[in-house]
């Protein structure tokens, strides 16, 4: 049996789609704190989810002027973690879902497991990583909030104790009649979807699009996830072999081009991606 987040404890965001310009300030931020390149300019189109291994937010336009900001949920109970057979994904008990691009053998179990679609591959790398929001978990150890939440100059997305967020988010509701949806019974979302999740939403409009199917139940989904792979279980059998079997190999080319890449950085003065690492050792240096 799994230990009960405590919501006093763990950390969350709360956006609130209608304070929200689409200035994307706050994307700058996370751009700026992971030393993240520009996009491409396709990604200015209406409706279009524009998360990439390089853009870890995102926001998305929606008619009427409504700007809803994507990210990474960090699930309570994430499917992504417990779809990594080397536990590269992992939830911390102050909230962040932290990734560890050493542990990650680049199979994609999370992609195909995240109920909202987020994880990202670097596809266009030749030695590939999973990317996506990490809760900003190395300045969370150092008592700083997310970066994004920080540069918000209208206070769309805000930080807090997943409880503080939860009481805002009532209150907010409370002394606005009609202006959350649905408008009889306002929904905050995160609060109970897939088991709660650390961030979480008041909206205007309906947020169902954001994820697999019109309405994701309240049950975790891992529980689910590995109940779907085991209705197959030649697939999950033969992979999980050939798996166990490239592994090694695998893990032997990261680590020659991770130690390359060590002494490229050290050459040149420049620092490693600020996800590759443990999420462990982060807080202890
Ligand atoms: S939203 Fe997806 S990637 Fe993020 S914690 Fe949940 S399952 Fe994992
Ligand atoms: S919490 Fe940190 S990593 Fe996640 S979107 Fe905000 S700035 Fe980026
Ligand atoms: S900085 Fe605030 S207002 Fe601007 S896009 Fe981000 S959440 Fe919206």
């Amino acid at each position: 049996m799994k230990e009960k987040l405590d919501d006093n404890k763990v950390m969350a965001i709360l956006t609130d789609v209608t304070k929200c310009t689409g200035c994307e300030t706050c994307v700058a931020a996370c751009k700026k704190t992971y030393d993240l390149p520009r996009d491409r300019m396709w990604r200015w189109q209406d409706e279009i989810d524009s998360l990439s291994a390089s853009r870890y937010c995102t926001i998305i336009r929606k008619p009427g002027n409504v700007f809803i900001r994507q990210q990474c949920r960090h699930c309570n109970e994430p499917a992504c973690a417990s779809a990594c057979i080397v536990g590269a994904l992992e939830k911390q008990k102050n909230g962040p879902v932290t990734y560890d691009s050493r542990k990650c053998m680049g199979c994609r179990y999370c992609m195909m497991a995240c109920p909202f679609g987020i994880p990202r591959y670097e596809w266009e790398s030749t030695a590939p990583k999973i990317r996506k929001c990490i809760l900003c978990y190395p300045r969370l150890q150092e008592g700083k909030q997310p970066a994004c939440t920080e540069a918000c100059p209208y206070g769309a997305t805000i930080f807090g104790t997943r409880a503080e967020m939860l009481a805002e988010a009532r209150r907010r509701i409370k002394e606005n009649p009609g202006r959350y949806y649905p408008a009889d019974n306002p929904v905050i979302y995160g609060e109970h979807e897939v088991g709660g999740t650390s961030v979480l939403y008041l909206s205007n409009i309906s947020l169902d699009f954001m994820s697999w199917g019109p309405k994701l139940g309240n049950e975790p989904l891992p529980a689910l996830t590995w109940a779907a792979l085991s209705k197959v279980p030649p697939v999950v059998l033969g992979v999980a072999g050939l798996m166990t079997g490239v592994y090694w190999v695998i893990g032997r080319r990261m680590q020659l081009e991770a130690e390359q890449h060590t002494a490229r950085a050290a050459e040149s003065g420049a620092a490693a991606h600020p996800q590759d690492h443990d999420p462990h050792s982060e807080h202890q240096s």
